[in-house]
């Protein structure tokens, strides 16, 4: 990956397996219609509300903007931030873990929007089905979890797909490529 940019959404997809990321591409849009099972599409429909505008029409709230943290070179969207609040909000489908990529994406679209000139005091996920808000404590506020999201990109960066190879056979068992990649472990790989 060495210095392109990162998408803000490849910081999930590379904690879940690294290969992931060279699929996305590889399928472009086509993986929506082919290998998105049904949470996934979900998710995205839920983003989709936001970016047409559905969720509010207020004027202190942005919406699905791009942004860009030259200092990560990380780029993306954010999902919502009230400028009133100063707050930062990113809306999935339903959160029943709060993994570490959800933190990452999150840290990425506040430094990009800190980057871009905003205020953001506070960071929340928000669980839309069951109605939660999750506060996210900002990166000073904890350096470990800070630490890890640098280390990330760090492993980003640095990472060579030709010496990849998942041990994770849960991974892969969950995985929409599993079909078509091959560093998936033999084992399961034998079995497409
Ligand atoms: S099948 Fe396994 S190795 Fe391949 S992208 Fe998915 S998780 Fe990664």
């Amino acid at each position: 990956m060495d210095d392109d940019a990162i998408l803000i959404t490849q910081l999930n997809d590379f904690i879940f397996c690294p290969a992931s990321i060279y699929f996305h591409q590889l399928y472009g849009g086509m993986d929506n219609m082919l290998f998105q099972d049904k949470s996934q599409i979900d998710g995205k429909n839920a983003h989709k509300a936001v970016e047409n505008g559905v969720y509010s029409s207020r004027k202190n709230i942005l919406q699905g903007i791009s942004v860009y943290s030259e200092k990560y070179n990380l780029m993306g969207k954010i999902d919502l931030y009230d400028g009133d609040k100063a707050e930062l909000i990113e809306r999935k489908k339903k959160i029943k873990t709060i993994y570490d990529g959800y933190v990452f994406q999150i840290y990425a679209q506040f430094f990009a929007l800190i980057d871009m000139g905003y205020k953001v005091d506070k960071l929340f996920l928000y669980s839309m089905d069951d109605n939660k808000k999750y506060e996210i404590p900002l990166p000073c506020d904890n350096l470990p979890m800070f630490h890890k999201f640098e280390q990330t990109i760090m492993d980003m960066r640095n990472f060579k797909l030709d010496n990849f190879v998942q041990t994770n056979i849960q991974k892969c068992e969950h995985c929409i490529y599993a079909p078509a990649c091959d560093r998936v472990q033999n084992d399961i790989g034998q079995r497409y």
